[in-house]
């Protein structure tokens, strides 16, 4: 038989279109569409500096030749000043969404500060509700999964950052998801705007915070500590404290990493010294994103494709970044978990359609509570080396208490506090054994190595024992599993 071709390693920039994405880390007035800014200046009778279009991309999109993030933030004075009206706000989230659209994204959270589109009159719930006016028209009519995030300003008075994060709440329910500090970071620490942080605390809205872009780690130890981040926007500087770095990756704090931008404001200096690679390998949950398409002259492809090109990540970690972009959304936890399922799903599509492999990638445990029981009995299979499907000319033995103890377990309480061994043991049994009558047996073992392994993350181990307590505890519990024939579906059947 002829041997069968060779498997792409890499993905080309239509098929990088294809995949689904999420994109995290989108300001409205950093994306406005350049036609656009020229139309609504035409309507408002608001003079630009030029009304060239040529000419007016050159203002606005600073390119390589920017020297420093203050630098960069001026190209936004340009693009506020015909966002000042309720039809404009609309109009360009709106539009954000549909390009957005044609780039795979699936699912996508803009950011913006409302403080900053006052100037002509406008009181925050007008402004509020055209955003959300914009939010609601883009999920309805373009099929794409749309969420706000509010964004108080460094530099302000903290009593304006409390007003932002009030406004946030108050939209909550209209597709306000998030809440974040945004402006120059050096010199203007989030510390100062710690009342605002305790009210979104109290109301349990999502944080992300631009830190470690424009100043250094310290910063990020202050939105961790201060803010209670989820995510951090840039995070660049993380390379400064390896420290704090695993305290990110321990907590799954996520990292959107905005490559082309951090070059264009100075964050990195190069693009060779971006972290991205090291920030991944280190098992931090890293997101490539925009942040600024229009300023900065980037699409989230291409994004992707830049990463992949000058860092080598390989078809399989492209699917991971693409997976923690929807595991990190601002989404309900129910809509999130399908999101994330039927994106992932897509992109096993794409990847088998154009060839490349699709059994090693799924293997990875990062997928081990997606990945559907169908498609995990041919991962368990390509895993064991042998077929684990049961035979069903054999009878499924009776599942008992006694033969759910005979399996390893792993408790948190018995690693870290490491006390009443025995009756915890035996309490976990008891757990174990009534969520085989809720699951199946696959997720159950996947669930106990990856709890094992996320267990010695806490604990500081090395990745290798990671992969060691992945061998010496999941796979005899497989094992016992495919000697059992036991199936969870005619488990559930079976009652
Ligand atoms: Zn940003």
């Amino acid at each position: 038989m002829a041997e069968s071709a060779a498997k792409p390693t890499r993905f080309t920039l239509e098929q990088m279109r294809e995949l689904a994405k999420a994109e995290l880390h989108c300001h409205l007035d950093g994306s406005i569409r350049v036609k656009t800014v020229l139309e609504l200046a035409k309507e408002q009778n608001v003079a630009l500096p030029t009304s060239d279009e040529a000419e007016l991309k050159k203002l606005v999109m600073v390119g390589e030749n920017c020297e420093s993030l203050e630098e960069y933030l001026k190209a936004f004075e340009i693009t506020l000043s015909v966002l000042q009206e309720a039809y404009a706000l609309t109009r360009v989230i709106y539009e954000i969404c549909e390009d957005a659209k044609k780039e795979g994204v699936w699912y996508i959270e803009v950011r913006f500060s409302p403080i900053l589109h006052m100037s002509k009159g406008l009181n925050l719930s007008q402004i509020m509700e055209a955003i959300c006016e914009g939010q609601s028209l883009a999920e309805r009519h373009l099929g794409i999964n749309v969420r706000i995030i509010v964004c108080g300003m460094r530099q302000m008075a903290a009593s304006v950052t409390i007003k932002m994060a009030e406004i946030a709440w108050r939209y909550r329910n209209k597709g306000v998801s998030g809440f974040d500090l945004a402006g120059p970071e050096l010199g203007f620490g989030a510390n100062v705007h710690r009342s605002a942080f305790e009210i979104i605390r109290k109301k349990c809205l999502n944080v992300t915070l631009h830190s470690g872009e424009g100043a250094g780690w310290e910063s990020i130890e202050e939105s961790i500590l201060t803010c209670g981040v989820n995510r951090i926007g840039h995070g660049t500087r993380l390379v400064q404290n390896d420290d704090l770095l695993q305290v990110v990756a321990n907590r799954r704090i996520t990292i959107e990493s905005c490559v082309t931008s951090n070059i264009q404001t100075k964050a990195v200096a190069t693009l060779a010294e971006h972290p991205i690679r090291k920030f991944f390998d280190a098992g931090l949950v890293v997101v490539p994103c925009c942040d600024n398409c229009t300023v900065s002259d980037v699409q989230l492809s291409g994004e992707y494709m830049l990463i992949q090109d000058s860092f080598n990540f390989t078809p399989e970690e492209i699917l991971r970044m693409t997976d923690y972009g929807f595991s990190s959304a601002f989404l309900e936890p129910s809509r999130k978990k399908r999101l994330r399922q039927d994106a992932l799903r897509h992109n096993v599509t794409v990847l088998q359609k154009y060839g490349f492999d699709v059994i090693g990638p799924l293997n990875h445990l990062q997928f081990s509570d997606v990945v559907s029981p169908c498609v995990q009995d041919d991962v368990l299979t390509h895993f064991m080396g042998t077929s684990v499907r049961p035979n069903r000319d054999e009878v499924d033995p009776k599942i008992t208490l006694d033969l759910i103890r005979k399996l390893p377990k792993v408790s948190a309480k018995y690693w870290i506090v490491l006390s009443s061994i025995l009756n915890q043991i035996k309490f976990l049994s008891h757990i174990y054994f009534f969520l085989y009558h809720c699951n199946n047996l696959y997720r159950l073992i996947y669930m106990q190595a990856y709890q094992a392994q996320r267990i010695l993350g806490l604990c500081g181990k090395e990745r290798r024992s990671r992969n060691l307590i992945w061998k010496q505890y999941a796979v005899p519990n497989l094992q016992m599993r495919s000697r059992l024939s036991i199936i969870g579906k005619s488990v559930i059947v079976n009652q």
